[in-house]
């Protein structure tokens, strides 16, 4: 135990965050020895941390705080909910009326066709849930070779014992002994590398033509399901062309496996629309979805799935048997009510038509950024965004690992009042929340131009440009 009698609260804070608390997808011997930042208290777009500065958050949180902190709304909706039912098991037929409601109202909202909603706490529970039923699903119909899953290089799936496999990045793989056998990956679609060059059609016929392999090579008897992000997001926000989620989806229909969209990101009017999916009329077989959800007032994720697969399930299981999927806190009453009122606020407190109106300060903003030296490509959809930093503009060759420019671009920005992500190959992500004012996207600019230009005059960092 550490004694916190002599430090300051800041400096006890600090003293048992290393001492105990572990921190998800850090270096943790790296994390004792920097040391945590203390975030206390958020309005709107704005945080401040326990010294007391005061920071303008371009990602969102975790890119999910859609509607921006403090809403006293989304407290009440929680705290009626406590008072009132804070737990209701949805085991043994029960059931509560935030749950309800909340299953009916995705229903609503989703593309056509997903009519059945299981809740869970958060993303990768909710990829989790669709492993295990699709699972289940080619198993209660009689089709139990079907067991290959297909996803995509740099994508990004959670980090459940499942969804970390489907994930295809090292760090999540790196002494987990993943993949499974079972879990598969074809090529990004990757705009700005992709070998097929730029243009929309030639990437989106590769990435057919790599899907079309891959089912070919393991057969489509043998083949479950294809995962996708719509927008690749923890990868790198890679951007596909519009187009290429239908022509997947298209692709998926005609091999005769499930298309399964991740929207855990591009849910709840990050891109635009209410989900991607909806921006090219896509309907998928299942889609998962957390974050903008709740807007990360309360977790929870939820899985959504076709009329097909529920009935698949439901009706290959014999009676008095129980599809054994589920948890404590599946369907929590406090978190339904919690989503009830965010998606209220998207709909009737006018926060997904601000997000469409002001992506255009951002898109231009991030368009902007290319005349700076540093960065080689500005990419966006709706309110996600990123700019990818290259050495030489012409071959884009990526940094020196060793240079650290993730972490120098990380801190500079931090003391110059603005948090966004970045990426360990190069890459700045930024998720704005949705209730973002112009002014606001001039502030985030400002100081992201101040944090480039700050890093460029770095010795290191001007020697490797
Ligand atoms: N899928 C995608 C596309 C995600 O971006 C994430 C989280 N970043 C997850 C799944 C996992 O969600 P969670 O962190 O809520 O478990």
């Amino acid at each position: 135990m550490i004694s916190t009698a002599e430090l300051s609260l800041n400096e006890s804070m600090l003293a048992l965050d290393r001492a105990h608390l572990v921190h998800p997808v850090a270096n943790w011997r790296g994390h004792e020895q920097r040391g945590a930042t203390v975030l206390q208290s958020g309005r709107g777009a704005w945080l401040r941390d326990a010294e007391g500065r005061e920071l303008l958050d371009a990602f969102a949180g975790l890119w999910c705080v859609n509607i921006g902190y403090g809403h006293d709304s989304v407290v009440e909706a929680a705290a009626r909910q406590m008072r009132k039912l804070p737990y209701a098991t949805g085991y043994f037929g029960f059931s509560s009326e935030p749950a309800i409601e909340l299953a009916a109202k995705l229903v609503e909202i989703a593309p056509a066709g997903l009519d059945h909603v299981y809740l869970t706490l958060g993303g990768s529970e909710a990829v989790d849930a669709a492993v295990r039923l699709i699972v289940q699903y080619y198993n209660s119909t009689g089709r139990p070779r079907k067991k290959q899953f297909i996803s995509i290089e740099r994508g990004y799936h959670g980090s459940s014992s499942t969804g970390a496999g489907l994930t295809a990045l090292p760090a999540f793989h790196r002494g987990f002994d993943l993949p499974r056998p079972e879990q598969h990956y074809i090529a990004s679609p990757y705009p700005y590398r992709n070998p097929a060059g730029r243009d929309a059609k030639a990437v989106i016929a590769s990435s057919v033509a790599a899907l079309r392999a891959k089912v070919n090579e393991l057969g489509a008897e043998n083949v479950a399901a294809y995962f996708c992000e719509p927008i690749q997001g923890s990868g790198g926000v890679i951007v596909p062309p519009v187009g290429w989620l239908k022509a997947m989806r298209e692709a998926c229909r005609e091999l005769d496996i499930l298309f399964v969209a991740d929207e855990v990101i591009t849910g709840f009017g990050r891109t635009g629309p209410m989900f991607a999916c909806d921006a090219e009329g896509v309907s998928p077989d299942l889609m998962t979805v957390a974050k903008g959800l709740t807007s990360g007032y309360a977790p929870m994720g939820a899985l959504l799935m076709s009329e097909r697969v529920y009935a698949g399930i439901a009706d290959g299981t014999p009676s008095g048997a129980v599809v054994g999927h589920g948890a404590t806190y599946s369907a929590h009453p406090v978190s339904a009510a919690v989503a009830l009122e965010v998606i209220r606020l998207y709909e009737e407190g006018g926060i997904l038509a601000n997000g469409q109106r002001v992506a255009r300060h951002f898109e231009s903003g991030l368009q902007a950024m290319l005349r700076h030296p540093l960065v080689g490509d500005a990419r966006s959809r709706g309110l996600l965004g990123a700019l990818e930093l290259v050495s030489d503009k012409v071959t884009k060759e990526r940094f020196d690992p060793a240079l650290d420019l993730p972490d120098r671009l990380a801190a500079a920005g931090y003391r110059n009042g603005l948090i966004f992500r970045a990426f360990g190959d190069g890459i700045l992500g930024f998720a704005p929340a949705l209730c973002y004012t112009p002014s606001e996207f001039e502030a985030m600019f400002e100081r992201l131009q101040r944090t480039l230009d700050e890093v460029l005059d770095q010795p290191e960092v001007r020697r490797a440009v």
